[in-house]
Parts: C-alpha cells; structure tokens; sequence
C-alpha cells in the first residue's frame, strides 16, 4: 500500500514539474513567430533575389564573367549610326542593345559577384526570397525589354550595315601602289 502511494505521489510530482516548466514559459517572450503572417526583419545587407535594371544595363557582361557558376547569360547586338539608346541615369552612353539577359536563380549561391563589378550598379540583391516554383524553368529570370521582333530587327540592322561596310570597303579604288625601285644610277 504504502509502495503504491509512493508511486502515486512520484508520478504527481513529476507531471508537476514539467507543468511548472510549461507554466513559466507563459511569460517569456516567444522565440518562434507565426510564419508567414509575421516575417523577421532582414539585416541592410541581406542576399536574396537578383534584380536587374535594364534601363541602366550597357551590356558589359561584367557580372556575367565575375559569376562562379554561370548563371547569368547575356547577348548583345551592337548598335548601328542612328541608333539612339539614351543615357543610363548615371550619364554613361549605351552602345549595345541587350538581346538576351537571363539570371538562373535556382543555380544562383548568392555570393554577390556580380554586383560589385557592374559599372552601373544595375544588378543589384533585393529582399525578396519567398519565390519557389513548381517548375525550375520559372526560376530562369529573363530581364530583357526588348520584344523578339525588336531583337530580330536589331540584328538585322546590324547585319545589314556590315554588309554596307564591307561592301563600300571592296568598291574603293585601291591606292596606287608605291612606285617601284629600279635602283638606276645617275
Ligand atoms: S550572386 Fe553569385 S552565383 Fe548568383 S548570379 Fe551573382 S555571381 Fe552568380
Ligand atoms: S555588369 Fe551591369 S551593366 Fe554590365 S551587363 Fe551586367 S548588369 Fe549590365
């Protein structure tokens, strides 16, 4: 009898220490937050989704070359007289109409290579970092403005002004060629 009050009293007693533990957790602050209604705040310098401004991308193809993993694809086409494609907002002038500027973020390590040798500072970290997808090709960001018609007629035009190029360069009369040394004497 006096073994089972024992065991009684042990299994009350232990079920009123972990109660206590419990109850004074009531009063302390939470360390967990109800995600994803509640977010942290993230630190100033946080890595997270990459943007480009292709309004202040002269295509250089600087970040691209300073990527680790090569995620960043970019083509350009050259622009021909006639051509206006403005000023980016720091004053430099673009020469080079970008065709293709793809970042694939699922292959990105965020390491950030890419931002601080653009001379622009058009490619730049964001605080967006919910963006999973079904697919892994939605995770291929293309940034390019221009259309596909537009990006055909660029090449076209540029193709075009080489063929005028080299076809002027082959209907100039040649110089005359330097007079020849008889090497006659007086
Ligand atoms: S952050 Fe790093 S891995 Fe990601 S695109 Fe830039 S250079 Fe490449
Ligand atoms: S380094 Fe900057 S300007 Fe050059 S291609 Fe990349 S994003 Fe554009």
């Amino acid at each position: 009898m006096i073994e089972y009050l024992k065991d009684t009293w042990l299994g009350l007693y232990t079920v009123l220490v972990g109660m206590k533990i419990t109850f004074l957790h009531l009063f302390k602050p939470a360390v967990t937050i109800q995600y994803p209604e509640v977010k942290v705040e993230l630190p100033e310098r946080v890595r997270n989704r990459l943007y480009v401004n292709m309004d202040d991308c002269i295509g250089c193809d600087q970040c691209s070359r300073a990527c680790p993993v090569n995620c960043i694809s970019i083509e350009t086409v050259k622009s021909v007289p006639g051509d206006d494609l403005g000023l980016t907002s720091q004053g430099k002038k673009k020469a080079l109409w970008v065709t293709k500027f793809d970042i694939d973020i699922a292959k990105c390590c965020y390491c950030s290579l890419c931002v601080w040798p653009c001379p622009t500072d058009c490619i730049f970290m964001t605080d967006v970092y919910e963006f999973s997808e079904y697919n892994r090709n939605d995770l291929i960001y293309n940034f390019v403005t221009l259309t596909k018609e537009e990006i055909e007629q660029k090449k076209l035009n540029y193709q075009k002004f080489e063929e005028e190029k080299a076809a002027k360069k082959a209907a100039a009369p040649k110089p005359a060629p330097p007079p020849t040394d008889t090497g006659a004497t007086n």
